[in-house]
């Protein structure tokens, strides 16, 4: 919501059905990672904002926990029908913010749309279980109840997508929510949660507060009303953010780096694999969680391979992600772009090769943004830093290898481990890998990305914590079980001793 028109805006945060600056007034700016524009201020709030948050979302659990979950779902069928009205609106403010090309951030908000149907749904479902009882005249069964609030901390690179796979599954499952989002989007989530305003869902209910990690993240993590916590983001503030809540045993959801592989084996369809390598290695500029930045490629097919693959992308156009004709926008800021250009250097002293990029793009328009080359890396080795750490960024490490064993060993050897595919005709390569790649997503024949909201989302190993998104899979973290028994043989029965 904005106290004034046009460029320089200053928004507010949404606290108890209300939109509201911080407590003492302090705000932020934020500017177009493609051009430098001014896009507005936000505000840079505090304790007393979380303090206040916590305070709304307390008292709205109590009538929203007892709102019976389909008129939840109701609620929530609102919310998708107008994200489906505001689409384009949304997805516009997204790429000015994030950078993301418009029809990447049309999908961003079309997941969103996704959620919001699909949790809807599950306000009529919510299954718990029923099971026999060792006892006559007893009934035993197990009911979903929902936590208290939640803390639903995002980072930028899916600025509507990301909150909405967190916020629409607590609120189904009767939560409310606070929602932080991450310095860099705070537009894109003020156009989010308008839309739970305008589509009616109660004060309190889901509130947002912007600002810092360490000023609004961490007083969250540390708030005695918040009883757990939804986080996205680097491994290095999910593991602070883990230790915090552990003090309080506080439930701690994490999704966290990935260093994502595809795998090309000799019997590939290879105009396929440079489609998918390409849109899952520069799409978003690299920076997915579950992009492409290793490509693990059979020693027969490497040498037509790495020609398919740099004619293309000398093909790639950067720009602003408004323009039609990009295909790679900027990255999302001057310390990201740094961040990736100082793996260049980590490179050449791997003794990697650097077959294109490696270099910011300063010509015309393309000096006022963040702008990287898209890269390609060819003779690096397993265990090497470029081939082990997240760079997130439009670079790709290509590692040649063997067989299938030695690919799939490479692939699970880092120590993350969300998403993995594997380019091949063979179905016994493409079983044995679907059963060996120890990844929490697997393509076969798709690239990295492109996970679909019905099913879990997540991974292993240093990518978390075990928990995961979308699907059912979320609704097992924002619920907890409660037994019930109910006795109706009108007489003391024991369990174990009388049965
Ligand atoms: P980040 O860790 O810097 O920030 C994530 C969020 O945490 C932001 O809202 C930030 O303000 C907040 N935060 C920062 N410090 C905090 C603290 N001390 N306490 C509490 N909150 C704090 O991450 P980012 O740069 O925004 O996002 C990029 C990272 O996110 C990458 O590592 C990427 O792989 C990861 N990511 C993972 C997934 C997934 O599902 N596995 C999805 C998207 C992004």
């Amino acid at each position: 919501m904005s106290m004034t028109a046009g460029d320089g805006t200053a928004y507010r945060n949404y606290i108890n059905g209300e939109w509201v600056a911080a407590a003492d007034g302090r705000t932020g700016e934020n500017y177009d990672p493609a051009n430098g524009e001014l896009i507005g201020h936000f505000p840079r709030s505090g304790q007393a904002d979380v303090d206040r948050a916590a305070a709304a979302a307390r008292t709205a659990f109590e009538s929203w926990r007892k709102t019976p979950a389909p008129k939840r779902g109701e609620v929530l069928y609102r919310v998708g029908r107008l994200l489906e009205e505001r689409k384009e609106d949304i997805a516009r403010t997204l790429t000015r913010e994030m950078g993301k090309v418009l029809v990447e951030a049309r999908g961003d908000v079309q997941e969103a749309i996704d959620m919001a149907y699909y949790m809807a749904g599950e306000g009529r479902r919510l299954f718990g279980s029923i099971v026999p009882s060792e006892l006559p005249n007893k009934a035993a069964y197990g009911v979903r109840d929902p936590l208290g609030v939640v803390a639903c901390i995002t980072p930028w690179n899916f600025p509507v997508a990301i909150p909405s796979w967190k916020t629409m599954a607590a609120l189904i499952a009767g939560n409310t929510v606070i929602l932080k989002p991450a310095t860099d989007t705070p537009h894109s989530a003020v156009k989010y949660v308008e839309v739970f305003a305008d589509a009616g869902l109660p004060a309190g209910v889901l509130n947002l507060v912007m600002g810092s990690g360490s000023e609004v993240g961490m007083p969250l993590v540390r708030h005695p009303d918040v009883a757990a916590i939804s986080f996205t983001g680097s491994n290095e503030v999910g593991r602070e953010v883990n230790v915090e809540a552990a003090r309080e045993l506080k439930r701690v959801t994490l999704e966290l780096g990935g260093k994502n592989a595809i795998i090309v084996l000799d019997d590939a369809d290879l105009d396929l694999a440079v489609d998918g390598i390409l849109w899952s290695a520069f799409g978003t500029t690299g920076q997915r969680c579950t992009a492409c930045s290793r490509l693990i490629v059979q020693r027969g097919a490497r040498g037509e391979l790495e020609r398919r693959l740099l004619e293309r992308i000398e093909k790639l156009r950067l720009g602003h992600g408004l323009a039609e004709t990009t295909d790679v926008g900027p990255l999302i800021n001057a310390s990201q772009l740094e961040r990736v250009h100082s793996y260049m250097s980590v490179a050449q002293r791997e003794g990697v090769r650097i077959l294109c990029g490696g270099e910011p793009a300063r010509e015309g328009d393309l000096a006022r943004g963040n702008f990287y080359r898209p890269t390609l890396f060819a003779g690096v080795k397993a265990g090497m830093r470029v081939e082990q750490e997240e760079i997130f960024g439009p670079v790709l490490a290509m590692i040649e290898v063997e067989s299938l064993e030695e690919a799939i060993a490479v692939n699970n050897g880092t120590k993350f481990g969300l998403s993995s595919s594997i380019f091949t005709s063979n179905i016994n390569a493409a079983q044995t890998a679907m059963r060996d790649l120890a990844t929490g997503i697997v393509y076969v024949n798709a690239g990295t990305i492109g996970a679909e909201i019905q099913l879990p989302f997540g991974g292993t190993r240093g990518t978390g914590n075990g928990h995961r998104e979308a699907g059912l899979g979320a609704l097992e973290f924002f619920t907890e079980w409660k037994a019930i028994y109910v006795d109706y043989s009108g007489k003391l029965q024991r369990a174990q001793i009388d049965a």
